[in-house]
Formats: structure tokens, sequence, C-alpha cells
């Protein structure tokens, strides 16, 4: 990777906004920056405390941290902003300078036989859309982004929890390329139905998805099977300011209409050793990040739905519905 973390924008805003003392978080990949980017504070004399929580995603703004260590302002690097919280955040989206140029030449090759191409980015390589475009122009194709919808920052944007932008294109395309991760463009293979392509720059790759999502699709109805047999469920809801969606009682309440004893259970973050002790629990239902139940499959002993998924056990909408919906 050759991360730019913006350290010019960072500097103009932070002596903008001056800041006595930050919350600093990094996503897991870039934590290992954590020395470099604490000199830019300690040269503007503004103290720094970093988060040592995850931050998988922008829905973890570390507001209860930013309040316990009394900052004034939290500096959220690697995501663009996707909620608004009643706190000073700056993001700092971080680039990752890479000429895309062979890779999209590898991809040609692919996409043969597909005109019409629905592009989505990871926030990285937004810097570079344009070029990635004209690449594709030139060489035939057209090129559709992905619409601006829900909590993604930008039009071509992609997060992994919101494919609503790809599937109110997917009708005027005929495959999906995500430059970006496995992550985002398992999400998108599972959301859409037409082919999706990964242009994979860290593992040096081009990923046709159709194989992962008809994996992944066995083992969601699998889990949902599970649900439809369990008597004990949990339901799971996760404290961070991102993840509140705010439907548990109605999914308790749906869950005991059922005939089934249901359980709130809430915790900061969800991991397998939390649920080892709930062993009475039959099956999981988990409303907080929808990626935790499908792509961590199999880390957990105990199957685990996502709020979609559990309409269908509980008979409100059929399989086809979420398909037609996204899984994610
Ligand atoms: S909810 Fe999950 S997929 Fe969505 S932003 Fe957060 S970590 Fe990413």
């Amino acid at each position: 990777m050759t991360l730019n973390f913006e350290t010019d924008y960072l500097i103009e805003k932070l002596k903008e906004i001056k800041p006595k003392k930050v919350l600093v978080q990094l996503p897991e990949g870039v934590k290992q920056n954590a020395f470099d980017i604490s000199k830019i504070f300690e040269e503007l004399e503004i103290e720094a405390v970093f988060s040592g929580e995850t931050c998988w995603g922008a829905c973890s703004v570390g507001l209860e941290e930013a309040l316990a260590v009394k900052a004034d302002l939290i500096v959220h690097f690697g995501h663009a902003e996707f909620i608004k919280v009643d706190f000073p955040v700056l993001y700092v989206e971080v680039r990752d300078e890479l000429n895309l140029k062979p890779w999209l030449e590898k991809s040609l090759k692919e996409l043969e036989g597909f005109k019409k191409i629905g592009l989505s980015y990871s926030i990285q390589h937004r810097h570079d859309i344009e070029n990635v475009i004209k690449f594709y122009e030139d060489n035939g194709k057209e090129i559709i982004l992905s619409e601006k919808i829900g909590n993604v920052a930008y039009e071509g944007h992609i997060v992994g929890c919101q494919y609503s932008g790809l599937k109110a294109i997917e009708d005027k395309v005929d495959c999906f390329v995500i430059l970006g991760n496995n992550f985002h463009s398992m999400g998108a293979a599972m959301s859409v139905e037409k082919p999706v392509f990964l242009i994979d720059v860290y593992n040096d790759k081009i990923t046709n998805m159709a194989g992962v999502r008809d994996k992944i699709l066995r083992q969601r109805i699998i889990s949902i099977e599970k649900l439809k047999n369990a008597k004990n469920v949990g339901v799971i809801i996760e404290s961070k300011i991102g993840q509140k969606f705010g439907v548990q009682e109605l999914m308790i309440k749906k869950l005991k209409k059922a005939g089934k004893n249901a359980i709130l259970i809430t915790m900061n973050e969800l991991s397998p050793d939390k649920l080892m002790n709930f062993y009475h629990v039959d099956c999981f239902i988990e409303l907080a990040c929808p990626r935790i139940a499908i792509d961590d499959y199999a880390k957990y002993s105990k199957p685990i739905v996502t709020f979609k998924e559990a309409l269908v056990a509980l008979g409100e909408k059929s399989w086809e519905d979420i398909l037609r919906m996204g899984i994610v």
C-alpha cells in the first residue's frame, strides 16, 4: 500500500479548528502508523489520544471514548462520513496512491463481453476514479457509477453494509466492477444478481465473485433454518453509535409472537468469546453490522442471522424477496 494520510489537509483543518485534545481513530490496517501520525499533533502542540478499540468502519465513531478522555475533536482516519454525530469529527479519508493501470489492463480480459459496467470504489481510490472511468471508456466500455444512496458519502463510493446504490443501477449495467477489497466485493455479490468482479490491488488479481456468492447463500439458508427451529433466541445490539438501527423491540415482539423465548443482549462489539456463555441460546439475531453474521459464519459455534434473514425465518419475507432486496 502507498498510503497518503493527507497531512496537508489535516494540518490545515487542525489549524482552523484549533482543538486542544483529540481522540485519533485509525482503522486496523493503519494502527501501525500511529507514531508517525502522532508527530503531526505534537508539532501543533495538540494532545492526542489514540483509540485502541477496533475501527472496522465509519460506523465506529469513538464518541464515548472521546468524552471519557475529554477530547474536543475526533480525528477519524480511513473512512468517509457515515453518520451525523453530535460531536466534532474530522474525517481524513486517506488515499492509496497506486498506478492502477496494470490492474485495469488485466481486468479487460475478464470484462470481455460486458459493455456497460457499474463501477464502485472504496474510499482510498476516490482520487483516481476519473482516470479509471477514462481508461474504460477509451477501451470501449460505458461506465455508470453506483448511486449515492443511504450512508455512502459519494456517487460510486461503496461501504460494506449499503448496496442500494448498486441495486439502483443494476438494470442499466451488464456487470459490476469493484475497485477495493474482498469485503466490499463480497457484499456486492450478495446484493446484486449481475456478475461482480473485484479489482484486488492488494492480492494482485481480478476476481469473479460468482463462486463466493453461491457458497455464502447456502450458509445463509442453513442459518435461517436454524432460527426457524430455535426455541431460545438472543437478539444482539452493539453500543457503537453508527450501529443503532432501533429495531430490537420490534424483533423481540415478533419472536415472542412466534412462540420463541427471546432476550436482548448488548455489547460494544460482537465476538465469539462473548457469546460462549450464553450456552442456552439456540440462535442469535444480530442487529449490528450485518457483515458479522455473513462474513464470520465459520467463527461462531451458534448460528447468527441478520434482521432481514430473521424476517424470512419468521415467515414475514420470502427468501426470494431477500435476494431481490440484497441480503446485506
Ligand atoms: S456497519 Fe459494518 S459494513 Fe457498515 S460501516 Fe460499519 S463495519 Fe462497515
